[in-house]
């Protein structure tokens, strides 16, 4: 299956023959049923999907302070 046949694959998807796969931390990946689960499953890396290693790992998903005031705090002579 291809992206263009899985698209359009996907757009057969309802609630009666499909389900939400979500991510390692619960959030909604794609809507997928047994016949395209595996297909789509090729598209993230296992650490996303929670199957195995770590989720911090491969996401960037750091909060950054709104005014870097953290950043110019940090001590650089530090060695
Ligand atoms: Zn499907």
């Amino acid at each position: 299956m291809n992206d263009k046949e899985l698209r359009a694959h996907k757009a057969t998807h309802d609630k009666s023959n499909s389900w939400w796969m979500n991510d390692g931390r619960g959030i909604p990946l794609s809507r997928v049923c047994d016949e395209c689960i595996h297909e789509v499953k090729k598209g993230y890396s296992p650490e996303v999907l929670g199957e195995s290693g770590r989720y911090e790992d491969v996401v960037e998903d750091t909060i950054e302070p709104e005014d870097g005031s953290l950043l110019e705090d940090w001590d650089y002579d530090c060695p």
